[in-house]
């Protein structure tokens, strides 16, 4: 049997191996799946909640330990890697709250007609997810797919097999047999287990993988949700306090070393205070530290492994070479590890201006108004996330901005209970929240003479 191994992005050690699923016998894991798809229903979404809710003590109490082992996978800071376990094992009461609320049956009734409308589980949905955050993805999928009462089969990313099989083995312990199903190994299984006998994909990745799926699912009309890749904007306006929008924009250009859906990825700043602003965000960046995501002090950790690092340095060598300016890092980089970088005089030409980078470079354009920086930042095919920095005006201009998620003065996740969405080519359907939920689930409509 082939294995799929797993190396530490930090230092190249083999981290450890899991078997690759045959492809041949995807259809009889979803098969699996499928027969035990009608008894977690009945379950009932309350009973079901005290199952999944066992599971979070486990995450918390697991954290430090899983944390580490996320880590070497991946390469992020310990703390991120330990938070993000934590955060998912402490979500799981409110979501299940939120979800017995989205599903709970509706009565509706116009004098003649009474009606009920119901949220029932698809069936089976495949979970494919990448390895950014190789724990929280899977389980922002996995999750209301379990909770609305679908089984799961989950693929995650061949870079980050074993912190998924984790994941798997640790719901397991509370799960009935084959409600949570994994299956290993990179495109090929993702290919077979999209065209397999799945109810809905249930996705988080690129925008090219994306649509892969979405015309793999159209030959007999699959249940999509697909949440995709962004090129998120920061528009810093005049009044901005420009001390905390430079700290934001490091903190969001480089987290993770730039690996996450909703980085900062551009910068619109007006002429009359980007001197300042630059001066800033320089500063900030001194103090990233590079380095293992096991030693302290660490802010920033490898790339995932030597294709997205030579991706990114080649979208740096382009942008200099049409006369982007390297104000910060942009040398010195090693193995996997990409030096934070700041480059100014960027522009829509180059690639790095366009697409999406997935690494630790903030982008700076200067722009001679609120006016240029709104056309700029909404001059792309994503549409995830998008933050603005400002005054007054803030309000006004994040109303004109098109992404999905947009933050004024803070990054652009919503309150408790509010969807993750993308618009235009970031995404199709969405997850989290009441609406959310209820993308896993078939809307009936049952009706009788009142
Ligand atoms: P990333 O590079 O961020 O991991 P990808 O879109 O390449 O994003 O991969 C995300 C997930 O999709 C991974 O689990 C990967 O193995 C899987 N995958 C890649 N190509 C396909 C495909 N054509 N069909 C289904 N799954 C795929």
């Amino acid at each position: 049997m082939t294995t799929l191994e797993s190396f530490n992005p930090a230092t190249g050690a083999l981290v450890g191996e899991v078997p690759v699923t045959p492809s041949d016998e995807i259809p009889v894991i979803v098969a699996r799946s499928r027969a035990a798809q009608r008894a977690w229903q009945e379950l009932g979404v309350d009973r079901r909640g005290d199952l999944l809710c066992r599971a979070s003590e486990a995450m918390v109490s697991r954290a430090e330990k899983l944390g580490k082992l996320l880590t070497e996978e991946m390469g992020k800071p310990l703390a991120e890697a330990i938070g993000e376990i934590k955060s998912c094992g402490e979500g799981i009461a409110e979501h299940m709250r939120e979800v017995t609320e989205a599903t709970a049956p509706e009565v509706i009734e116009d004098g003649r007609t009474r009606s009920t409308i119901y949220h029932d589980p698809y069936g089976v949905c495949a979970a494919i997810t990448p390895w950014n955050f190789p724990f929280a993805m899977p389980h922002w999928m996995v999750l209301p797919a379990l909770a609305t009462g679908n089984t799961v089969v989950l693929k995650p990313s061949e870079e980050t097999p074993l912190i998924a099989q984790a994941y798997v083995d640790l719901l397991n312990e509370v799960l009935p047999p084959d409600v949570l199903l994994a299956v290993h190994g990179a495109d090929d299984q993702g290919k077979v287990l999209v065209q397999s006998d799945v109810d809905l994909i249930a996705f988080t990745g690129s925008r090219e993988t994306g649509k892969h799926i979405m015309a793999a699912a159209s030959t007999d009309l699959k249940r999509i949700i697909l949440e995709l890749g962004g090129k998120d904007p920061l528009v810093v306006l005049e009044d901005a306090d420009l001390a905390t929008a430079a700290k934001f924009a490091a903190n969001s250009s480089f987290r993770n070393a730039g690996q996450v859906c909703v980085s900062t990825e551009r910068i619109y700043v007006p002429r009359s205070v980007s001197e300042k602003f630059v001066d800033l965000l320089v500063q900030e960046t001194a103090k990233m530290k590079l380095g293992s995501g096991l030693e302290d002090g660490t802010r920033v950790g490898p790339m995932i492994n030597a294709r997205q690092r030579d991706h990114v340095l080649a979208q740096i060598d382009e942008a200099v070479s049409k006369g982007a300016k390297v104000v910060a890092g942009g040398e010195g980089h090693r193995d996997n590890f990409v030096v934070p970088t700041v480059l100014t005089d960027v522009t829509h030409d180059m690639s790095i201006g366009r697409d999406e980078t997935f690494g630790p470079v903030a982008c700076v354009t200067v722009v001679d108004d609120e006016d240029e920086a709104v056309r700029l930042a909404n001059d792309t095919p994503f549409g995830l996330g998008a933050v603005v920095f400002g005054g007054e005006r803030a309000a006004e201009a994040a109303r004109r901005l098109t992404a999905g998620m947009i933050g004024i003065n803070k990054s652009c996740g919503g309150a408790e209970g509010t969807p993750w969405v993308g618009a235009r080519q970031s995404g199709y359907s969405f997850h989290s929240s009441k609406d959310g939920h209820r993308n896993f689930t078939q809307t009936r409509v049952v009706s009788m003479n009142a």
